[in-house]
């Protein structure tokens, strides 16, 4: 499970996140909705530790994230994180790039990193692509090899900020096929999407955000078609 409790976090003057208490409970899939710069990416990146809160606390399976006395590298371990730019090295082959981080962070050997590179490449759909570099992938399979290397580390939870909004319409539907497999298989996922046909069929529950506060939370299909707040209702009226 994901817990946060009273979050803050401001960039000097500017608070973002004014006071977030949410869960995502162990197999559970939220989608987090809102406008540009309500703070959904910080909510995402104070969850992990590339941005540090201001207050408030975030516990990730039972351990204290915030806690001051924290191995950051040990909480970043255990949380898979895919970003809308996908972040691969040139330079490396897709094994390479799903097998390089289990061995310089986990201390993996070799043969079970490429092993396990090899199974997490399988499971999104790239037994044929683990020799291609990702100049020679388009981009909804290089999102595809940065998710099977986030799972590559064997993650308890898995967040996603845009994962497909830098993808060409053709390409968005394979990311989201894995995505839902993931979830079907159990998965902890906190996503934040503005793919709301995703959020509808995939998600457990969508929360609104606005202005550095959840709005409102609930039932996915309900919060998509009929939300409480007219806040949510006049976002949704822009991006259905
Ligand atoms: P988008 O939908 O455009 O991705 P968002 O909901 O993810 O928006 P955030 O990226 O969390 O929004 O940004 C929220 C606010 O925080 C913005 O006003 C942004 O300018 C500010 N902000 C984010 N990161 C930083 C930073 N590192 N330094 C200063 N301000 C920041
Ligand atoms: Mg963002």
């Amino acid at each position: 499970a994901i817990e946060i409790s009273g979050l803050h976090k401001s960039f000097g003057a500017n608070e973002v996140l004014r006071g977030i208490d949410f869960r995502v409970d162990a197999g559970e899939v939220v989608c987090v909705i809102g406008p540009s710069g309500s703070g959904k990416s910080t909510l995402l990146r104070c969850v992990n530790l590339l941005e540090e809160p201001s207050a408030g606390t975030v516990r990730v399976a039972g351990a204290e994230v915030t806690d001051p006395d924290v191995d950051i590298d040990a909480v970043r371990r255990r949380i898979g994180m895919v970003f809308q730019s996908f972040n691969l090295f040139p330079h490396l082959t897709a094994l390479g790039n799903v097998a390089v981080a289990q061995r310089k962070v986990l201390r993996r050997g070799k043969r079970d990193a490429e092993r396990i590179a090899r199974e997490n490449l399988e499971r999104v759909g790239l037994a044929d692509k683990v020799g291609a570099y990702p100049a020679q992938l388009s981009g909804g399979q290089q999102q595809r090899v940065a998710i099977a290397r986030a799972l590559a580390m064997g993650p308890e939870v898995m967040l996603f900020d845009e994962p497909t909004s830098a993808l060409d319409p053709e390409l968005v539907g394979d990311v989201l096929g894995v995505m839902r497999g993931l979830a079907e298989a159990g998965m902890t996922m906190l996503v934040v999407t503005h793919e709301m046909s995703f959020a509808r069929e995939v998600a457990d529950r969508v929360a609104f955000m606005d202005g550095g506060v959840i709005v409102e939370q609930g039932e996915a299909a309900r919060m998509v078609t009929d939300p409480d707040h007219e806040r949510t209702r006049e976002f949704l009226s822009r991006v259905l």
